[in-house]
């Protein structure tokens, strides 16, 4: 089912931490499925739960190009010095582009489907993804890191 994407930069829900995920339940199937389905019908590439008005800290992410992968309770437990600056728009903030520094590289330690915990590594791209999504959960927004006066009205993906 396609939800409704919860927009705007001081919209409560996308501007607080949301709290653990517990145990992983029908319910949570449901909503992950749900949050699949809009991202696909919005052209995303990723998604996190406060962006369909659920505060809790689950994300799917795009991999290999078109794999929709999810990751809960996700922690970046290390970060790459390099960075590298990239275009972002969001899902919650339609018409908005602007330029992002982010890591190039990352160690991502969540609880997948199935409740195993996993660490795993994400570079380029898929890295951007991961810290735009995991900073979804933290209640900020990618405009956040945007310098002053580089917010662009067209631009490319949306996560
Ligand atoms: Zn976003």
């Amino acid at each position: 089912m396609i939800l409704d994407i919860t927009k705007g930069k001081d919209n409560p829900i996308l501007r607080q931490v949301s709290p653990k995920q517990g145990p992983i339940t029908k319910k949570t199937l449901k909503l992950l499925k749900d949050m699949e389905d809009s991202m696909i019908a919005t052209n995303g590439v990723g998604i996190a739960a406060p962006q369909v008005g659920m505060n809790t800290r689950i994300a799917h992410i795009t991999i290999n190009k078109t794999q929709v992968f999810t990751i809960i309770n996700p922690e970046i437990i290390a970060k790459s010095k390099e960075t590298e600056e990239d275009t972002e728009g969001c899902l919650s903030l339609p018409g908005k582009w602007g330029p992002v520094a982010r890591a190039k590289e990352l160690t991502l330690r969540f609880t997948d489907l199935t409740g195993k915990k996993r660490v795993m590594k994400f570079k380029d791209f898929e890295a951007r993804i991961v810290q735009h999504e995991v900073d979804h959960l933290n209640g900020t927004l990618f405009i956040d890191h945007v310098p002053e006066g580089m917010l662009e009205i067209e631009g490319g993906l949306a996560l």
